[in-house]
């Protein structure tokens, strides 16, 4: 069993974020398997990016495609149901009263860890990586680390596991970001981050700008290129993991 614990599962939606967590996990773990949920988003696109980064990356990088094992795909669509908000209805993107985003779902960090730990406790691994990041969206109140070493701590008492919420991007701006993705895989890996991870909200992939595809309007894909051309202007420097 010593070596089958040194496994990571990966919270892996097909975003930048969860793109260059799943090479922080590659690059670190002899053994990384990802985890995707349908919840009822708006768009299959973000399921079709999952598929496409994983591809890449592994083609891309043999000594990951190597450690790279299963993907595995959960149906929480009653979860989505009761969030109700903008990810998974027609309303408006907007701040709430409770100065919350509307694509905030209550909660959903920390189901998504119950059940990523209820996984990886059957596969064998103990890493749990998420691309929880508290720079960007102090509005998450579910991916503050306090709530992550929370849950954490939960996990671990209601499994009996030692399980560790590993989140590489907790201090990162979106600039250090792609900066990860560079010290991580050099060019290659931003490159298949731009061109393959998927960000907006609206589901749109026809054009693809310096920074990746996206409508270039809706609230995720303005960060993703605030992200990306500060970045780019300061000479696309490196951030070591
Ligand atoms: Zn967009």
């Amino acid at each position: 069993m010593g070596a089958m614990k040194d496994g990571a599962l990966v919270l892996f939606s097909g975003g930048q974020d969860s793109t260059a967590c799943l090479a922080w996990a590659l690059d670190r773990y002899p053994r990384v398997e990802t985890l995707g949920f349908d919840y009822g988003q708006r768009h299959s696109v973000e399921l079709e990016a999952r598929q496409a980064v994983r591809a890449r990356m592994a083609r891309e990088f043999p000594h990951w495609g190597a450690r790279l094992g299963e993907d595995h795909m959960l149906d929480i669509r009653s979860f989505g149901a009761i969030g109700e908000t903008a990810m998974t209805s027609d309303r408006a993107i907007e701040v709430t009263g409770r100065g919350l985003p509307s694509t905030f779902v209550p909660g959903r960090n920390l189901v998504f860890l119950v059940y990523a730990a209820a996984l990886a406790d059957r596969r064998g691994l103990t890493a749990l990586v998420g691309g929880m990041c508290e720079t960007d969206f102090s509005g998450y109140p579910d991916c503050r680390r306090d709530t992550l070493d929370a849950t954490e701590r939960a996990l671990n008492l209601g499994m009996e596991q030692t399980f560790r919420v590993e989140t590489p991007l907790m201090r990162l701006t979106k600039a250090q970001t792609w900066g990860l993705a560079r010290a991580l895989g050099g060019e290659p890996l931003v490159a298949i981050t731009v061109e393959e991870s998927h960000t907006c909200y609206l589901g749109e992939r026809g054009t693809l700008h310096p920074w990746g595809h996206g409508c270039g309007a809706c609230p995720a894909c303005e960060l993703r290129q605030r992200g990306y051309e500060a970045w780019d202007a300061d000479g696309r420097p490196e951030t070591r993991p």
